[in-house]
């Protein structure tokens, strides 16, 4: 396994690997890794020759007061366990490397980027498109993995890969969860055991919503309340979001669009005179943040509305 922290020496190692044909996985982390993490790395080493992992706290996503100083960070550790899974190259640049002085070009993908974790975090999704655009410019993937688990952050990659014309292929990969169904993260660090108790609440809500949409509650808003009311019942938990959108666009689902056929409507791109089909949701996200204790956890699950 090769570790670089320089670009031009990760961009050079890239280049050689595609010159021998080999298709080129990526998995961008923040470090600190977990089974979530590994499950990206084996889906690469499984659809690519040489897979490239990056670790790098991308300081452009966090807010001011959120936690990118005390962000867990073991970086041997992280190593030992990505040359187990027989990772080829490893990116790990310094903040300087990537953000050096004068750095003012930002990428964003707009609209997208407010929603959901964009709406508590104002910039987060700037700095993480920012830093994703970066690193598919320095290692040029074939394919790159993202996780489920970052739901709205899937949806704003995929996005920016298909407004801005990256030859790289998407792939999201699901949730890993802990035996008590936890979503992994490496912010479960912070939490105490006790706070590691009320964090299950986010997986219990999720639950609830799911069950009641399979026994045949067909109205979002009847769910997000009967998950804020699961929430609500954990003192050591308070919301941030709760909501039902659109897994593409991450815009609310209306209970009207549920499991209608797909009708003509017209293309919103101005100037468009062609018809185009507009298509209810196949899938709705179910999103959901909380602090628990100061620390901020996500998860979500996809119901099937087919
Ligand atoms: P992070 O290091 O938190 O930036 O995460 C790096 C990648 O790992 C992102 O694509 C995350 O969505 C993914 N990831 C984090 N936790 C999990 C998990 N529990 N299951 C699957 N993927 C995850």
């Amino acid at each position: 396994m090769k570790i670089f922290k320089s670009i031009e020496e990760m961009r050079s190692a890239c280049r050689a690997a595609k010159r021998a044909d080999q298709r080129l996985g990526l998995v961008p982390t923040m470090g600190a890794l977990h089974e979530g993490h590994l499950s990206l790395v084996r889906a690469a080493r499984e659809q690519s020759k040489v897979v490239a992992v990056s670790i790098f706290v991308n300081p452009t996503q966090f807010g001011p007061n959120e936690d990118f100083s005390k962000y867990p960070r073991g970086f041997d550790r992280d190593c030992g366990l990505l040359e187990k899974e027989g990772v080829d190259l490893v990116f790990a640049p310094s903040v300087e490397e990537m953000y050096p002085d004068g750095t003012v070009t930002w990428v964003t993908v707009e609209g997208l980027s407010d929603k959901l974790c964009g709406r508590s975090r104002p910039g987060h999704f700037r700095g993480v498109t920012t830093v994703v655009a970066k690193l598919f410019n320095v290692v040029e993937p074939d394919l790159a993995f993202f996780g489920q688990k970052d739901a709205a952050q899937l949806a704003i990659i995929r996005r920016l890969v298909r407004d801005l014309n990256f030859p790289v292929k998407v792939v999201g990969c699901p949730i890993v969860r802990e035996p008590d169904g936890l979503a992994m993260s490496s912010r479960n660090a912070y939490l105490d055991p006790q706070q590691r108790r009320s964090a299950l609440a986010l997986h219990r809500a999720l639950l609830e919503i799911e069950e009641l949409f399979h026994r045949g509650e067909g109205n979002p808003q009847m769910l997000i309340c009967a998950g804020k009311r699961i929430i609500s019942q954990e003192s050591g938990v308070r919301l941030d979001y709760l909501e039902i959108v659109d897994p593409d666009n991450l815009e609310p689902i209306p209970q009207t669009t549920w499991g209608q056929p797909p009708k003509l409507a017209l293309s919103a791109v101005e100037g468009a005179v062609q018809p185009s089909v507009a298509r209810p949701p196949h899938n709705a996200l179910v999103a959901i943040a909380a602090f628990v204790g100061t620390t901020r956890l996500i998860d979500n699950v996809v119901l099937n509305l087919t």
